[in-house]
């Protein structure tokens, strides 16, 4: 845990989330501010700057970060389409330093991204 982090927080409670998912090691909740009409957030309990600061020990646990996206991408209707993404860096458009995957779905999505 990170005491300045925002996601952090919200898996201390300390700011309210609206949350979709939670287990032992992952959590998925509401992006508040939708880029897409389902734009949801997985990310794991324990703080990882970003996909830079993976470690080997850290494997399972993204799998199951990307199931968990998945899996919510079922639930949420987007069998005709969603996109699964995680930046890693400024330069990337990162602004949150707590590894995060963006589901997003609902929409037509273009590419390459901008
Ligand atoms: P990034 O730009 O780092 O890839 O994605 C960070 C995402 O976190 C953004 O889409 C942003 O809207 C979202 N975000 C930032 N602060 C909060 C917050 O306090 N609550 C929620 N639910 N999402 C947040
Ligand atoms: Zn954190």
């Amino acid at each position: 845990m990170s005491q300045d982090c925002i996601f952090c927080k919200i898996l201390r409670g300390d700011i309210p989330a609206s949350l979709l998912y939670e287990d032992s090691d992952v959590i998925a909740f509401k992006d508040i501010s939708p880029e897409a009409p389902t734009h949801i957030l997985v990310i794991p309990r324990k703080h990882i700057s970003g996909p830079a600061a993976l470690t080997e020990e850290d494997k399972d646990l993204m799998g199951k970060l990307v199931k968990v996206g998945v899996d919510l991408a079922k639930e949420f209707g987007l069998s005709d389409g969603y996109r699964l993404v995680m930046n890693d860096g400024k330069r990337a458009g990162q602004t949150v330093f707590h590894l995060h995957m963006h589901l997003l779905g609902g929409r037509t999505m273009t590419w390459p991204p901008g």
